[in-house]
């Protein structure tokens, strides 16, 4: 399982199916790429990446130029192994995409909360509770970052998430607790990773992501906040290679 992300300067849907090609050695049973544009591009499929590649060639929309996209493969911890339980996952109102590596512990509490205020589910996953739950606070608090903060004090277990937002074409967000994700710096590009092997090929800048931080990207800007919404400066660092 894993995740990518990319927003800046570049061939956005190529380097996101990459990247999923370098983290294949983590295991997966299904993938998927969104692309931002009005309304999200999505695609996914069952088994292998090819499957996903194969759809990908095939679809016209993914031939048109896009600058910031999120993919994932993905292990099912919740729901079986399917199209609709792959990621990425759309909110019911269509303003939110994610991918999650991850396991949301108290989703079966979240997701009832959520059906209370009106929200249905297409799929079986942790996965799509945690995606309505930001787009609830979102539209709730009218601002992208206070959602993600709320959001943060509600979930339970584990997650890298990149996230995109329907009304802001220029932001990649990212947040995490106990799974892995860091970020690599390009010129005029930003790109994201459960494992840095993902975005080598591009860049070997990267900002390493603590536990409990939220991110925002774009072209040029890199932000990072810790768990109480203030703003960390940190300085990137070149990765250490193995071999
Ligand atoms: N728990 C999520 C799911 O079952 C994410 C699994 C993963 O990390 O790939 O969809």
């Amino acid at each position: 399982c894993g995740i990518v992300g990319f927003v800046g300067q570049g061939n956005t849907k190529d380097i996101l199916l990459a990247g999923l090609s370098r983290l294949e050695y983590r295991g997966y049973d299904s993938a998927g790429i969104a692309l931002y544009s009005q309304p999200f591009t999505l695609v996914k499929a069952v088994g292998k990446l090819e499957e996903l590649k194969k759809k990908v060639a095939a679809d016209k929309e993914c031939q048109l130029p896009y600058s910031m996209g999120i993919g994932h493969t993905r292990w099912a911890t919740h729901g079986k192994a399917s199209e609709k339980n792959a990621h990425p996952h759309l909110s019911m109102h269509k303003e939110v995409v994610l991918v999650h590596n991850g396991i949301i512990e108290n989703f079966a509490e979240l997701k009832n909360f959520l059906q209370e205020q009106g929200y249905s589910f297409y799929s079986d996953t942790d996965t799509e509770v945690a995606v309505n739950l930001i787009e609830y606070y979102y539209r709730k608090d009218k601002d992208i970052l206070k959602a993600l903060f709320s959001v943060q004090k509600e979930l339970k277990g584990s997650y890298a998430f990149a996230i995109m937002f329907q009304e802001d074409e220029k932001t990649l967000y990212a947040m995490r607790k106990d799974s892995p994700l860091i970020v690599g710096k390009g010129e005029n590009a930003f790109y994201l990773a459960s494992d840095v092997s993902a975005f080598l090929d591009y860049t070997k800048e990267i900002y390493p992501v603590e536990n409990r931080e939220i991110l925002s990207l774009s072209e040029k800007e890199i932000h990072i906040y810790n768990k109480n919404a203030e703003e960390v400066h940190r300085s990137s660092a070149i990765a250490e290679l193995d071999q």
